[in-house]
């Protein structure tokens, strides 16, 4: 039992499918094309997915390399095609398995439970520090860790007969990210201390199609840093290769 995110343009197929899986315990989500699959996996991650491959919009094999850009949920794919070239693409592209069209209910499930027994259950994922910030992908959570150069700032005592302070409530500091920020921060930190070129970038996070559009990647780029640099306007894990793309450096 999990969540499911299944991703078909057939409405008779993806009915089936989602009153099937629902019916065995899970708990399903569902999207007609690819650039709807990428975003619904971003707001609800799933345990798994299954993907078909020919959807209206993106190319199956592209919607698998973006949820690879930052994640490792198991994938199963769904090929209508005879060729044995879609399921190797799918396969390289890192989809866990494959289902051919036709197929029985039966043998979905057994793949799923299949996949789901090698995933072992939990996603993992890197986990890494910058400046004082520690950034985990799998939890996707950024827990700060105290600065200790201002933590022990002297108080002053509370004059005589008033009321006592209220203790200072310690909120243990928290940044966010966004679903893009990410993405972007995941693809950087696969490739420590390499450069990773602007056009790559772009079509790891943002999918096919704005590989131009560098100006949002330089404005994602400054919000990380903003987020997680000591000092943003020196990046030094956040680097920039002028006209090339972006590195992240340990
Ligand atoms: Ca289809």
């Amino acid at each position: 039992m999990g969540r499911i995110l299944i991703v078909e343009d057939e409405p008779q197929l993806l009915r089936a499918m989602r009153i099937n899986l629902r019916s065995r315990g899970h708990e399903v989500r569902t999207a007609v094309d690819g650039g709807h699959a990428l975003r619904e996996a971003a707001s609800h991650p799933p345990d798994l997915v299954v993907l078909d491959l020919g959807l209206p919009d993106l190319d199956g094999i592209d919607v698998i390399r973006g949820l690879r850009g930052w994640t490792r949920v198991p994938i199963i794919v769904l090929s209508g095609r005879t060729s044995g070239h879609d399921k190797i693409a799918a396969l390289d592209a890192g989809a866990d398995d494959y289902v051919t069209k036709p197929f029985s209910v039966e043998e979905l499930l057994a793949r799923i439970r299949a996949v789901t027994r090698r995933a072992g259950g939990a996603e993992t994922g890197p986990v890494i520090t910058i400046g004082r910030h520690r950034i985990d992908f799998a939890a996707k959570a950024v827990t700060t860790l105290p600065d200790l150069d201002s933590a022990q700032t002297p108080g002053s005592e509370p004059a005589p007969g008033s009321e006592p302070a209220p203790e200072p409530v310690q909120a243990p500091e928290s940044v966010r990210l966004t679903p893009t920020e990410w993405r972007l921060l995941a693809v950087l930190v696969r490739e420590p201390g390499k450069l990773v070129a602007s056009r790559s970038l772009l079509d790891q996070v943002w999918g096919p199609g704005h590989a131009d559009d560098t100006s949002s990647l330089r404005l994602y780029v400054n919000r990380l840093r903003r987020k997680l640099e000591p000092d943003p306007s020196r990046p030094r894990h956040l680097t920039t290769e002028p006209g090339m793309g972006y590195r992240y450096q340990p």
